[in-house]
């Protein structure tokens, strides 16, 4: 088991020929509707590299989007996947039983915010661990109403995309949506009037929704990202959180953190809402969680878990024992690696070089986000105005350099880095150096 070599290295341009090849057939063969970021075909991949089928060695700083913290073929996920696979591949832990599956939950009970008595319940997407987390609060609270924010991005099934904020491509043509799902302001610094008083804005807003549109006893959970992931890696003013918190806590509100982008370890905590101080009742974790392969999870108060009656929660490949082989394989990494440090290191390397692009006549407007989970938003120079056109020339140049990134936000105008917590510093030093480059070269188009 070899990782392949941990340096860029273009052997044609990209897309290479035999990527344009995979793809004329792709076109054919899929759905419209699966989009492509980087239409490359890959076949190796670790660490801080992805190797195409054109020997490409491309700079991942997307992790398939927050997924391979632990790196595409981290050994110990690897190892645990292969003897679970040759032992068996599934049961249904809802007809016979499995260790890893109680393992899995175990080191969430102990590894989520707070000291206080925490169940678990394994899915297997992100947006079915978002499902779950609003049928316990439903069920628990006996209330139907649940509340978003602006920006949200919580999945693609009914439910949520119901409660997601971003119409194309998320939810445009497939209403109607899934009813009792009330949105209100995010705290979202940049965007708003005053930094200072953005908190204060957008708990205003949500007290006055809750309180006067909704009623409080008709909401059974307020569901926040700590920091919002699709939606531009907006990082909430310090004591915004506690402040929601406070409120759900004060009305009998479930507070569901949604840490599916944000968990184990991507923001330089094991869990974003410890930045903030928060412990919420539900904690919804996916990507990370399986290093790779399909898990998901819901955590939190016992109490709240337990008010589903058995037979309620679950599902034919809810915790299927190779997810949670990958996931503890996974969590053994980032617990023996330190890979939250990592994290916080990762920050303090890129933040700083990232925080000098931003000034007078520049189209980066701003740089934010915690640990490896960072952004540049672009804008037209000295406006606020979004400018996803000059994200996507960056975009396309890093592309072509060979260095991996992703564009968000509810504009379309931030670039957002996701390297994998294992990259090696001369990786990460050249993936950054190539992003200033492509900001530099786009800059004489602006
Ligand atoms: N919630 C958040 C915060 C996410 O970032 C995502 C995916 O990007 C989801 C939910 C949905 O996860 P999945 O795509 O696994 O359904």
């Amino acid at each position: 088991m070899t990782q392949p070599e941990q340096r860029r290295m273009l052997a044609t341009s990209i897309p290479g020929p035999k990527s344009l090849k995979l793809q004329q057939q792709r076109s054919s063969e899929l759905a419209d509707g699966l989009g492509t970021t980087l239409p490359v075909f890959i076949e190796d991949a670790g660490g801080g590299i992805l190797v195409d089928v054109d020997g490409n060695h491309i700079i991942d700083l997307a992790s398939g989007i927050a997924v391979t913290s632990v790196g595409a073929s981290d050994p110990e996920v690897v190892r645990r996947v292969a003897e679970q696979a040759a032992r068996f591949t599934h049961t249904c832990f809802l007809v016979t039983e499995y260790e890893g599956f109680v393992d899995v939950a175990a080191a969430l009970n102990r590894l989520t915010p707070g000291s206080h008595a925490k169940k678990t319940a394994l899915f297997t997407t992100g947006a079915e661990a978002v499902e779950n987390a609003v049928k316990i609060a439903r069920t628990y609270t006996g209330r139907p109403a649940i509340v978003v924010l602006d920006h949200a991005y919580h999945g693609r099934t009914l439910l949520t995309m119901s409660m997601t904020a971003k119409n194309v491509p998320y939810k445009q043509g497939f209403g109607p949506f899934a009813p009792e799902v009330h949105r209100v302001p995010a705290a979202y610094p940049f965007r708003s009037s005053s930094a200072e008083t953005c908190a204060d804005e957008a708990m205003a807003r949500l007290q006055e929704v809750v309180l006067t549109q909704v009623g409080a006893a008709n909401v059974a959970a307020i569901v926040v990202e700590p920091i919002q992931g699709e939606g531009g890696f907006i990082v909430p003013p310090a004591g915004y959180l506690r402040r929601v918190q406070e409120f759900a806590n004060e009305h009998g509100i479930v507070l569901v953190a949604d840490e599916i982008q944000t968990g184990l370890g991507r923001t330089g905590a094991m869990f974003a809402c410890e930045h903030d101080g928060v412990v919420p009742d539900l904690i919804t974790t996916a990507k990370a969680l399986g290093g790779g392969m399909p898990l998901s999870a819901v955590t939190g108060r016992a109490e709240i878990m337990d008010a589903v009656p058995a037979g309620g929660l679950g599902g034919t490949y809810a915790g299927n024992p190779v997810a949670c082989a990958a996931a503890l394989g996974a969590l053994e990494t980032i617990e023996s690696q330190n890979l939250v440090q990592k994290a916080q290191q990762i920050e303090a390397t890129v933040l700083g070089r990232l925080e000098k692009l931003v000034g007078p006549g520049s189209a980066v407007g701003d740089v934010r986000g915690r640990g490896a989970m960072l952004a540049l938003e672009f804008v037209r120079p000295g406006t606020r105005e979004p400018a996803p056109d000059i994200a996507r020339d960056v975009v396309a140049r890093c592309h072509a350099e060979g260095v991996l990134v992703l564009v968000c936000g509810t504009f379309g105008n931030v670039i957002r880095l996701l390297p994998p917590l294992v990259i090696g510093a001369d990786l990460l030093d050249d993936a950054i150096s190539v992003l200033e480059v492509a900001i530099e070269d786009a800059s004489c188009a602006w």
